[in-house]
């Protein structure tokens, strides 16, 4: 796949280069030494969001062949030319971002090449994506996770054993993990925990925890305490908010907190603190994650929340 000796008890740390010269993404391939499934474990897709990075910096550091059923590939610095410039999310060279860009081309800019050769070289070989993300520094979220809605069979017997509260269906098609489930039939993950910019020990430990789980649950790691977690809550409705006018946002919510059907969630004023715009819940539900920027452009998004209408469409998990 990279080149490098694939035969089973192997470990190789290296740099790899997507069809972009010069371009430097870390890996470390561990073949186990038992057959079984290759799942492909990234962060810093998006740059600015550190949990998942230390996570599976650590864990590749950690983990042993002998440990191993099958194959890992773990790249905890993606879109490392981001990484470095501090941009918000985005590859600096070009302004794509790795969630929304798939599957590429082979001759466009770096981020579409970058995409074009994950989808060409990287996904056809593997059997699960786990990507990790984060609130970045304009960000608050509660934890949760985000699957493809085609995929659901496939994903929650996985799922239920991650700490994550909110299991959130997406019809996302062209993202890092949900592009090649549409297009190549891989199921795949998107784990969101921490914010802010900022990289929490806690939020650290939580992502290993949870990448280690989900390793035990398809059998790439040998089981150990794997318990479903029970406060858990699929949703399969949710609203992305995003504001109709550029001004001053002023959010009234909290991630993780419930809301009311027209209650506020928040409002954006004009520069001479004039309202322009109230944003209310439009059903029951609970905010994943929103926007604690003043500064907000038209277009940009306010809150997301999952729907609540009745009891029947958010349903106890197991
Ligand atoms: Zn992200």
């Amino acid at each position: 796949m990279f080149g490098y000796d694939q035969k089973p008890g192997t470990k190789y740390q290296f740099d790899w280069e997507p069809d972009v010269r010069g371009y430097a993404i870390p890996v470390t391939l561990i073949n186990g030494i038992r057959p079984g499934k290759t799942v492909l474990l990234t962060a810093q897709i998006h740059s600015g969001e550190y949990p998942g990075t230390v996570a599976l910096i650590r864990l590749a550091q950690k983990l042993e062949p002998s440990q191993v059923s099958g194959r890992l590939i773990i790249m905890p610095l993606v879109n490392i030319s981001g990484f470095y410039a501090r941009t918000h999310a985005v590859l600096p060279e070009d302004g794509a971002n790795l969630n929304q860009n798939y599957p590429g081309s082979p001759d466009g800019s770096p981020g579409e090449r970058i995409a074009h050769c994950f989808a060409t070289k990287i996904f056809p070989k593997v059997d699960f994506v786990l990507d990790l993300h984060s609130g970045d520094v304009t960000e608050t979220l509660t934890p949760c996770l985000f699957y493809s809605d085609i995929m659901e069979s496939q994903i929650l017997p996985i799922a239920r054993y991650l700490r994550v509260p909110y299991l959130i269906r997406s019809t996302a098609t062209t993202g890092h993990y949900s592009w090649p489930g549409h297009h190549l039939k891989i199921p795949g993950i998107l784990l969101e925990r921490g914010h802010g910019g900022r990289c929490l020990e806690h939020w650290v430990e939580e992502d290993q925890r949870d990448v280690l789980s989900c390793l035990q649950a398809l059998g790439v790691l040998p089981a150990c305490h794997l318990t479903p977690y029970q406060d858990q809550w699929i949703m399969r409705h949710s609203v992305y908010l995003e504001s109709r006018h550029s001004g001053l946002w002023y959010p009234k919510v909290e991630a993780g907190q419930f809301v009311k059907k027209g209650q506020c969630l928040g409002y954006v004023e004009d520069h001479f603190g004039n309202l322009l715009e109230r944003y209310e819940a439009q059903a029951d539900g609970i905010v994943y994650y929103y926007t604690h920027c003043l500064a907000i452009l038209k277009g940009q998004p306010l809150a997301a929340y999952g729907v609540v209408t009745e009891m029947a469409q958010i349903k106890k998990h197991g």
